[in-house]
């Protein structure tokens, strides 16, 4: 039991979160090294929201919202720290849900598979009886995607994606919008938006931002999408990460 008056208390709870579902078999071995990648940043940025972060999630969701076919890619890191956040993120964007595993394996799928089901969601994609297609048609791991799901997506989601898998979907012509702590990881480079921020900070926030945005003209949107920079914002994040004593 961690006590609440820990300096590392949310931290600390989610390293737990990250254990258990290590223990539970959902997750790949470096899936630790990289959720500790993401803490080192996340130290960094003071654990809270920065200003850059917000306005690259007010231009995610109104990239979400304006698009045909989003999809929320996730892998066991995502569905460990925030299943019921990206379940309720999706239902207000109205985008699919789809099952990404770096190093996939049957076993890790269907566990995965089930805690969506669990919690409540029915219609998980990228799951053992799904139909499978090669985007570009490129015969690798990296390049699956669900026929209705990424494989005719528009716009995607990736938080905690790798580099190469993002290249992959950058060329295969989809809108890219990444969460990701480090803005100096490939995938930041390549989306068209990315978030440096904690997923379980991000995900809710976006879904309120959901909210607010659903009510505004799709102008409106449009005009949040064509003036972002995502090079700039980028920047700026990255300015954000300050060594205090
Ligand atoms: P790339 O291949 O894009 O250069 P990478 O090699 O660092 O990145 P991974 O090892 O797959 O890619 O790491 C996943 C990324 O997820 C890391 O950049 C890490 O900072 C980030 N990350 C880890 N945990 C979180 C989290 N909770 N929220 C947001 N980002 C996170």
């Amino acid at each position: 039991m961690i006590p609440k008056s820990h300096p590392r208390y949310e931290s600390l709870l989610l390293r737990d979160k990250m254990v258990k579902a290590a223990q539970k078999g959902y997750l790949a071995d470096s899936a630790l090294i990289a959720h500790g990648r993401g803490e080192a940043f996340d130290y960094l940025i003071g654990e809270k929201t920065t200003y850059p972060a917000k306005r690259a999630m007010y231009v995610a969701v109104a990239a979400l919202l304006l698009s045909n076919n989003p999809v929320i890619s996730v892998n066991g890191n995502a569905t460990a720290l925030a299943i019921d956040e990206i379940i309720e993120l999706a239902d207000a964007v109205n985008a699919k849900i789809e099952i990404n595993l770096f190093y996939r394996t049957d076993e890790r799928v269907k566990i995965i598979t089930n805690l969506y089901k669990d919690h409540g969601y029915k219609n998980i994609l990228g799951t053992l009886d799904d139909e499978i297609k090669y985007i570009n048609d490129i015969k690798n791991s990296r390049a699956t995607a669900s026929k209705t799901g990424i494989y005719t997506a528009d716009t995607v989601l990736i938080p905690l994606e790798d580099g190469d898998r993002a290249e992959i979907l950058k060329k295969g012509g989809k809108n890219i919008i990444t969460i990701d702590l480090n803005p100096l990881s490939r995938t930041s480079k390549m989306s068209d938006v990315s978030i440096a921020d904690n997923i379980v900070r991000a995900i809710p926030f976006m879904t309120k931002i959901a909210e607010d945005l659903k009510t505004q003209d799709k102008a409106v949107l449009f005009e949040l999408v064509n003036e972002f920079d995502n090079e700039e914002n980028l920047k700026e994040s990255l300015e954000q990460i300050k060594v205090k004593e």
